[in-house]
């Protein structure tokens, strides 16, 4: 069954370690250049597109600051789950 991710960084807390960026077995995450924290850091970006919402990212993030979500596909119908 098709499954598709998205993810949420929450930019207060990340602070740029990198370690969802290395934990990524779908090379969607990296750190934005562009912008900076409020504490400072540049905060981990993703590519929604190529997320499968496996959750290594969150698992990893010392901060707590991922939320992922998993879309099944099923069909014409969608089914929206909180993974993490
Ligand atoms: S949920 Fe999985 S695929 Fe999506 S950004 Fe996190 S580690 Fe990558
Ligand atoms: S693991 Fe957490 S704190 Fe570290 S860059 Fe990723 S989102 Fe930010």
């Amino acid at each position: 069954m098709p499954v598709k991710g998205r993810i949420i960084v929450s930019e207060k807390f990340c602070k740029g370690c990198e370690l969802c960026v290395n934990a990524c077995p779908q090379k969607s995450l990296h750190l934005a250049l562009d912008r900076i924290t409020p504490r400072g850091y540049h905060p981990a970006e993703v590519l929604q597109e190529r997320c499968t919402g496996c959750g290594s990212c969150a698992v990893v993030c010392p901060e707590a600051a991922i939320t992922v979500y998993r879309q099944v596909v099923q069909r014409a119908e969608s089914e929206l789950l909180i993974a993490a």
